[in-house]
């Protein structure tokens, strides 16, 4: 009977000392948002994320997903990251290119790469390769996580003419873009999107750009600036996942592919929800929103902004040697890929234009 008792305490304790280790093997991380969660196709990425880990895992890699709406810090996500409060961010790297400039090769850059073209570099050329440089000194990771497409060129009161009717417009535009329209005359400001319709509502700003059809009209930016210009700032924004580097160097290997695979996945996933939602928006501006003014800026305006890109760009190149190192790779990469752009995307759509009367 005592060998029998023995016996079941033995069996006992290897249970609950199985079930504690596997409890310790149970992984729980915080990943914070540049934006609400309610701001699709922006925040899915993360959200699906977590979704997939859980699956994937079978209940043991659990990442908690906070909005901006909670975390209060749109702009914060990088510190969280780095400091280790949140093992993961989804942010978009040129909000914090304050603290180091070449972050900006990794979102979008005006008169940049498309996101073909930029998806080629980052994974077949040497894009990755320098975001791993660039985010190591801040002990962070970071992945693509979501491309924007091609992002009009934003939202105004009045119609822009000429330069001089920059001169003096308050403007949300971050990135590069701002600083190229902050030496047309620009004033500019960086306010979370939470908050763009009431600053433009309000008048604390005359324009502002977003993204696209899908995610504008939603925002109800139309109904305060009815003038929608065309792109040029911000060819393929690229959303990033940043990761904790030392909570990733934890994870078991399987995990670490895990997390990187759904990285992947997830941000291609949004491209298309974001391509799709634009589809639909496109087509309910059209009919719903006749008061909606489509414009491409004046050529002598686009002419000043691809001026003024270049000095901009020049003039950081001259002050930090890892941007320079970066731009000249990039700028050689889009060089040839726009080559391939053009025999292919471009002569298509222009032969379709012309065959099947496209408008
Ligand atoms: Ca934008």
């Amino acid at each position: 009977m005592r060998r029998y008792l023995s016996g079941i305490i033995a069996v006992l304790a290897v249970m609950v000392l199985t079930s504690s280790s596997l409890q310790a093997k149970k992984i729980r991380w915080r990943l914070a948002m540049s934006w609400p969660t309610s701001l699709t196709p922006i925040s899915s990425p993360a959200i699906k994320l977590a979704k997939y880990m859980k699956e994937m895992s079978d209940g043991k890699f659990i990442i908690k997903v906070e909005g901006a709406e909670k975390t209060k810090a749109a702009l914060g996500v990088f510190d969280m990251v780095k400091g280790g409060s949140y093992q993961m961010g989804h942010t978009t790297s040129y909000f914090y290119i304050g603290k180091d400039p070449s972050l900006v090769w990794f979102t979008t850059v005006p008169w940049g790469m498309t996101k073909d073209e930029q998806y080629a570099w980052f994974y077949y050329g040497n894009g990755m390769k320098y975001m791993k440089k660039v985010y190591a000194k801040y002990g962070m990771l970071a992945f693509p996580g979501g491309n924007t497409g091609v992002q009009m060129g934003g939202w105004f009161r009045k119609e822009i003419k000429s330069v001089d009717d920059l001169k003096g417009l308050k403007m949300r535009i971050p990135g590069f873009a701002g600083k190229v329209m902050a030496k047309l005359g620009v004033s500019v400001v960086n306010i979370p999107g939470g908050e763009l319709y009431t600053s433009l509502d309000r008048g604390t700003i005359d324009a502002l750009e977003w993204v696209g059809p899908g995610m504008d009209i939603k925002m109800g930016f139309y109904k305060v600036a009815p003038y929608y210009y065309t792109g040029w700032h911000e060819p393929g924004a690229e959303a990033l996942f940043y990761v904790n580097k030392k909570a990733f160097e934890k994870l078991p290997q399987k995990y670490k592919t895990m997390l990187v695979t759904g990285m992947k996945a997830v941000a291609a996933d949004m491209f298309m929800e974001n391509f799709a939602d634009s589809v639909t928006a496109w087509q309910k501006m059209i009919k719903e929103m006749p008061n909606i003014k489509v414009k491409t800026f004046p050529i002598s305006v686009l002419k000043a902004m691809k001026k003024a890109t270049d000095e901009v760009l020049n003039e950081y190149a001259a002050k930090d040697p890892t941007f320079k190192e970066i731009m000249n790779d990039y700028m050689s990469y889009q060089k040839k890929a726009r080559v391939w752009t053009m025999m292919s995307e471009y002569y298509y759509l222009k032969a379709s234009q012309e065959v099947q009367n496209v408008k």
